[in-house]
């Protein structure tokens, strides 16, 4: 089955914010929510995933240069556009 790509979201940064909770919390649920920032970049994919398709999301500032840090070994793969 192919899994489709969610398209950019020019309203919100796509990134996924891990709400801090572990498995000695007491209490809370772990889970992922999208961060709520507004974007201010999109990412694209230069070339195509193991999947065959090219992605693409939107990053706020923040998250932008998070992306640059973590990935800097990566970031030949993928070219920035900014959101004007
Ligand atoms: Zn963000």
């Amino acid at each position: 089955m192919t899994k489709l790509l969610d398209p950019p979201d020019f309203e919100q940064c796509q990134t996924m914010v891990h709400n801090g909770c572990g498995p000695f919390s007491m209490g809370g649920i772990s889970r992922y929510d999208r961060c709520s920032h507004p974007p201010k970049y999109i990412i694209h994919e230069i070339k195509p995933g193991e999947d065959g398709l090219r992605g693409s999301m939107s990053l706020c500032t923040f998250h932008k240069d998070k992306f640059l840090i973590e990935m800097k070994d990566k970031i030949i793969n993928y070219k920035f556009t900014q959101i004007l």
